[in-house]
């Protein structure tokens, strides 16, 4: 694998040098001001990023999946019932996360393609009188599909029920790359790691706790003991932590947020789509088609291109690390084979896009697939001429 090829998998992401610079730091005393000078403003950027008022941001030394694992334990007790759907490997893992932690899942089973099904979840809801349903837990950005869900529908289903259930939303690859609204959503645990719409190394589980949610953490009765919402809270007020802080990925933090900032997280937002819409464009001249069902679910974040029946799609990704060192993502678990994923979030221009697809049509037509060289870049040119404006393709000059 080359290290100078960007990569389009959906998480890590490319790292842009002004962040790689930022990690490069010497060891502080991590109980100095030094610490909590950096550490306070990665906090109150992370709650404007997650477009929160009044969130508590936690961050942990972990990834994505210890940030599930910290909102679980800290909200829910053993035989406590949660609603989920499964449409996606993310979705699956945080439903496996949940039952090895004692908890009664419902799960609602959702064609892989599909989002998160609002009117389902609605339905059992109003169903659930006695209030049993501590919690839904909804994946935002299905990664390993690429599809969007509207966390908006699911407020308006719980709404519609009356029903109290806490909504915990993992946003681990649509925050900071798409528009992710806490407050708006009514959204009571968010959660992400450093290394996607961040664009940083892996190693920081990033939460977003709101009111309801904090006021359950004294009765929760799961185990816990590192990822202790109250040990965190307590140190923190103080600017501190309870345990050896991971100090260069909470400066680095600081500085990705004054990129995303400097860019204006509107711009980052529009910036995904025209990139998204241009890769998409590109599928469609390859005659292909994305496992997302409609276009209403097209993920700006990460494409998963179907390939056509009996072609082995992992041979794709293979083909294409090992002849021209880029690396694609490959299907998950029930898509396994059938799909490969060409990420585009984090630290991504339309002209990086365009190496992206160009690579893809060469490894496809290298393995006999109907594909014409040019085809996909062309349609994809097309489109980032067409919409290219006053820095609607580049991020700042730091961040590329
Ligand atoms: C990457 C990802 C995760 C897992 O995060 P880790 O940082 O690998 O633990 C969870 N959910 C989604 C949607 C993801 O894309």
């Amino acid at each position: 694998m080359s290290t100078q090829n960007p990569i389009f998998i959906p998480g890590p992401t490319n790292i842009p040098e002004a962040l790689r610079r930022a990690v490069d730091y010497p060891s502080i005393d991590h109980r100095s001001p030094t610490f909590a000078d950096m550490y306070r403003p990665a906090l109150d950027g992370v709650r404007r990023v997650l477009q929160s008022s009044d969130a508590e941001v936690i961050l942990f030394p972990a990834t994505g999946t210890g940030a599930w694992e910290a909102a679980i334990t800290n909200t829910l007790s053993p035989g406590d019932k949660v609603l989920a759907a499964r449409y996606g490997m993310f979705s699956h893992r945080w439903i496996d996360l949940c039952q090895r932690h004692g908890l009664n899942v419902e799960v609602i089973e959702t064609p892989w393609g599909e989002g998160a099904p609002a009117d389902e979840f609605e339905r059992v809801l109003k169903a659930d009188a006695g209030h049993s349903i501590k919690a839904l837990i909804v994946c935002h950005n299905e990664t390993a599909t690429g599809v969007l869900s509207d966390i908006a529908a699911v407020r308006r289903a719980l709404d519609a029920a009356g029903h109290p259930a806490l909504l915990y939303v993992d946003g681990v690859s649509s925050i900071a790359s798409m528009d992710f609204r806490m407050d708006e959503w009514g959204v009571d645990i968010a959660v992400t790691g450093s290394q996607k719409g961040f664009m940083l190394p892996p190693g920081l589980a990033i939460l977003g706790i709101g009111s309801k949610a904090l006021e359950r953490v004294a009765s929760a009765r799961c185990t816990r003991c590192f990822f202790d919402f109250r040990d965190m809270m307590k140190t923190q007020a103080a600017g501190g932590f309870p345990y050896t802080p991971p100090v260069n990925l909470i400066r680095g933090l600081s500085v990705s947020i004054a990129m995303l900032e400097e860019e204006g997280l509107q711009r980052v937002f529009t910036r995904h789509r025209r990139i998204a819409d241009g890769v998409r464009k590109a599928v469609d001249a390859w005659g292909l088609s994305l496992c997302a069902k409609e276009p209403g679910l097209y993920s700006d974040t990460v494409s998963a291109v179907l390939v056509p029946d009996g072609f082995d799609a992992t041979r794709i990704v293979t083909h294409a690390a090992e002849k021209y060192g880029v690396a694609f993502g490959v299907g998950l678990g029930e898509v396994a084979g059938k799909l490969f994923r060409i990420g585009h979030l984090g630290s991504m221009t339309d002209v990086m896009a365009l190496s992206g697809i160009a690579t893809a049509e060469m490894v496809m037509a290298d393995l006999g697939l109907p594909v014409t060289l040019g085809s996909g870049v062309a349609a994809a040119q097309e489109h980032y001429r067409a919409t290219a404006g006053r820095g609607a393709g580049a991020m700042p000059r730091a961040a590329a």
